[in-house]
Order: C-alpha cells, then sequence, then structure tokens
C-alpha cells in the first residue's frame, strides 16, 4: 500500500522546517493530498530568512502554515537546565522546542507524518516513539533524490532559503551543529544574534570551574578573533570542492565543504 491509500479518516501533517527538503515535500504532496496540514516548530530562534521563507511557502501553498510554539523563550530553557548548552550529546532543545510542540498538538489523533527524507539519503529522521504517530517517506517512495528537490522549488517559483548562501542548514541562530565558518556567517550577517549566542555561552559554566562552548572546544571569541582565517580555509576547501563537483549548486559546494569541517548531522526535525 503507497502512502496515497492511507485512512483519509486520520489526520496527514508535513512538519516544515525552512529548508529545502521539508519544503520541497510540502510542494509535492500540495495535490496529492488535500487534507494535508502545513505546522512549523517555532523556537522562537530562528532566522529571520527563514521566517520570511515561510511566509512565501505558506501563500503559495494557500493553506494555513501552523507555527507552533512551547510558548517558552529559549531563556527560559537555559535556565531550567543551569545554563548547561544544549549539545548533540544533550539535544534537550529539540525534545522541548520542536518533538513536544509537535506531538501536542496531535494529541492522540491518528496522525501520518510526512518526512522529506530523499531516496539518496539514508537517515531516517524524527520517528515519534507514540503509536498514533506513523512516519511516511513519500520521496523514498517515489525516487525523488537532490536534483529532483532542487528541481521542484525552481519550478514553484520559491527556489531555495536565502540563508543558504552562508549556512548549510535551517534551524536556531545558536544550534550548535553549525561549522565555524557558518558562526562565521552568522557573526557578519547577523552581529547581535552572534552577540546573544556568546552571551549564552559565557553564561555556560558548570560550577565555574567546566566551560560548555557551542563549537566544541572553541568559544565565539575565538571564532571572532579567527574569522579571516576560517575563511580563508573554507575559501580553499569551497574551490576544490567546485572543481570536483561543477554539476552541483553553489549550496551544495558550500554545504560540501563546510561538511568536511564536521560530518555531524542536526536534528532532522530541525533540519530536513
Ligand atoms: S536547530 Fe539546533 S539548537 Fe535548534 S532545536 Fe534543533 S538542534 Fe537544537
Amino acid at each position: 500500500m503507497g502512502y496515497l491509500d492511507f485512512d483519509k479518516k486520520a489526520r496527514h501533517i508535513v512538519s516544515l522546517s525552512g529548508g529545502k527538503d521539508s519544503t520541497a515535500l510540502a510542494v509535492y504532496l500540495k495535490n496529492k493530498i488535500p487534507q494535508l496540514e502545513y505546522v512549523f516548530c517555532d523556537t522562537g530562534a530562528e532566522l529571520v530568512e527563514t521566517y520570511e521563507y515561510l511566509d512565501r511557502v505558506e501563500s503559495f501553498l494557500e493553506k494555513k502554515l501552523v507555527r507552533l510554539n512551547s510558548g517558552k523563550a529559549f531563556e527560559e530553557y537555559l535556565d531550567k537546565h543551569r545554563n548547561f548548552l544544549p549539545s548533540p550529546m544533550s539535544r534537550w532543545c529539540t525534545a522541548e522546542m520542536k518533538i513536544k510542540p509537535y506531538e501536542d498538538y496531535i494529541g492522540s489523533d491518528r496522525c501520518f507524518s510526512y518526512l522529506g527524507i530523499r531516496a539518496d539519503e539514508r537517515r531516517e529522521g524524527y520517528i515519534s516513539r507514540l503509536p498514533n504517530i506513523t512516519a511516511v517517506y513519500p520521496f523514498q517512495e517515489d525516487g525523488i533524490d537532490r536534483n529532483a528537490v532542487y528541481k521542484i522549488l525552481e519550478d514553484s517559483g520559491l527556489g531555495l532559503p536565502k540563508y543558504y548562501a552562508w549556512r548549510s542548514r535551517s534551524g536556531c541562530y545558536f544550534c550548535f551543529f553549525q561549522r565555524s565558518i557558518e558562526w562565521v556567517g552568522l557573526l557578519e550577517r547577523h552581529p547581535k544574534l552572534f552577540a546573544k549566542a556568546e552571551k549564552f555561552e559565557q553564561m555556560g559554566y558548570n560550577g565555574g570551574s567546566e566551560k560548555f562552548t557551542w563549537v566544541k572546544g572553541r568559544t565565539l571569541d575565538w571564532i571572532r578573533k579567527n574569522k579571516d582565517a576560517i575563511k580563508e580555509s573554507h575559501r580553499v576547501r569551497m574551490e576544490k570542492q567546485a572543481m570536483k563537483q561543477q554539476h552541483k549548486t553553489i549550496h551544495d559546494v558550500f554545504s560540501e565543504a563546510a561538511d568536511q569541517e564536521s560530518a555531524k548531522r542536526p536534528c532532522d526535525i530541525c533540519d530536513i
């Protein structure tokens, strides 16, 4: 049974992250599943570019994009966690600011949750442990790969989010999955947000001795002081990447050059 045969009386939801794959999925399913609901789990710490892109996506979809929010600011959660910054090993931000609002919104309803994992990817994405929620992968069923995603977005007129010029993924401005070059991008384009992230970092002491930083082993102050060197080494990686992959887009080249700095993947509900 394919995803188009699923129980029509159940709820069918696409959770948009503000990234290309979930957006392309919403566009792809728009006329296939008319009862589809669109939601965005807003941490309140997304980039202005993400909000702008989602406004455009919402008008393209001609349906309300429900913006879910936990009702608390990041600062309140940070206080609750005694200034212990979230990290790849401790993703309390995802659990509290993304997944909980999403699951609360669904409640006990029978729900099919559509994920934009592409046919050329191996990850599974966010899968709820709640028995009433079933994860669905239309791109995998239909063989939609990265190039097809670009085409869907280009044909729709939406294109890519603007932040892809300097950042490879969607998510919070302080996301710890960012590479150094992306922190430099934040510093140059959103200096106030960089300063805010730095303030959280400076609060992040564990009893005064051990310091938690957004980037493992480096403070944001170090990133600021070394931004020219970070840009130069990224430029060299971009050049090498571009020579190898002339058929790819500038976003791919940027992402893959950035990936060479760190192979860690962000949480999938934040970045699909
Ligand atoms: S985008 Fe990053 S910081 Fe924000 S909730 Fe997801 S993992 Fe946490």
